[in-house]
């Protein structure tokens, strides 16, 4: 007997330790191309609710969404039913930036357009935030394309300033877009069930991704930064958000915003990538120094059968 309750005191103990031991740690949580991904794959019924569903979810925790104004647009024209998607963003105390108004990548478009997409991407924005006394204030490149060589980086610098913007970096960069993908595809083949499923796999599959960029952080700088997750407003995070925020708050984070963010010494670091792919920053900062392989190597890959549910060759 005594042995037993020896045991039940230790496990409780360790229990409790385990607890006490989770570092705190701060995020701050991105939503990419509002007012949804997946305009163009659901009803307006369906996509009301399901941004619901992401502002509840959101509310409170310091989150940006980013937006992309074309998709507020049905048949050419600004839909007031969607703006008003947005403004329940902002009445939620959500703040919004710029993500250019058609998406469309630095490194396939001359950068005077580029700069006009940006400019036309804040014509419901900059009202809409003034609203709510507020003016835009961060831009996050689509596809995360940064630029391919530094005369095209300084021009675009400059104009964001003159602009009254800064760029919103990533560094937990993940797959989350092929989990976003497949779970549309399940849904629009009336396989909820299915599609529900796939929600635990994504949790676990976001947190591995956390993980990894901490010890990436570790290996950089040392010590754990506060990391900027992105995710896209979809249908998958209409659902699984909720979730997806515990298992967050259970790994020690805070949720935090930009600003604090990105006031940590390490966002000032060099950015030594000019390739085409969109990588967390944490990479391209470890590229400035000259990182060794191992500095990359043990990412969590999105698992084929997602994949293959996605219809996706590879991330
Ligand atoms: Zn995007």
């Amino acid at each position: 007997m005594r042995n037993r309750f020896g045991m039940a005191v230790m496990v409780l103990l360790m229990a409790a330790n385990a607890e006490a031991e989770v570092p705190r740690r701060q995020m701050v949580l991105t939503i990419d191309d509002l007012p949804s991904q997946e305009v163009t794959r659901a009803s307006e019924a369906d996509l009301a609710a399901r941004n619901a569903r992401i502002v509840a979810a959101l509310k409170g925790r310091n989150a940006v969404g980013f937006v992309n104004e074309d998709k507020l647009e049905i048949d050419g024209k600004v839909a007031p039913k969607r703006v008003q998607w947005l403004r329940d963003w902002l009445a939620a105390g959500i703040e919004l930036g710029n993500h250019t108004y058609n998406h469309n990548g630095l490194h396939a478009t001359p950068i005077a357009d580029y700069e006009q997409s940006i400019l036309d991407g804040e014509r419901v924005l900059r009202p809409l935030l003034a609203e709510f006394k507020r003016e835009p204030r961060w831009f996050r490149h689509p596809y995360l394309q940064a630029g391919q060589d530094d005369a095209v980086r300084l021009r675009l610098d400059g104009f964001l300033e003159q602009h009254g913007y800064r760029i919103a970096p990533v560094t937990v960069d993940n797959g989350e877009w092929i989990y976003a993908r497949a779970y549309l595809l399940l849904l629009e083949a009336g396989k909820r069930d299915a599609a529900r499923a796939l929600i635990p796999d994504y949790i676990d599959y976001m947190e591995a991704k956390c993980q990894f960029f901490e010890q990436a952080s570790k290996r950089l700088f040392g010590r754990e930064i506060p990391q900027v997750l992105l995710f896209h407003a979809n249908a998958l995070n209409a659902d699984a958000l909720p979730a997806l925020l515990d298992r967050l708050r259970k790994r020690g984070y805070d949720f935090v915003d930009l600003d604090t963010a990105l006031a940590d010494p390490a966002y000032r670091h060099d950015d030594g990538y000019r390739g085409r792919a969109g990588i967390s920053w944490l990479h391209r900062w470890s590229m400035a120094e000259k990182k060794p392989k191992v500095f990359y190597e043990g990412e969590p890959a999105v698992p084929q059968q997602v994949l293959d549910l996605a219809g996706v060759e590879g991330e």
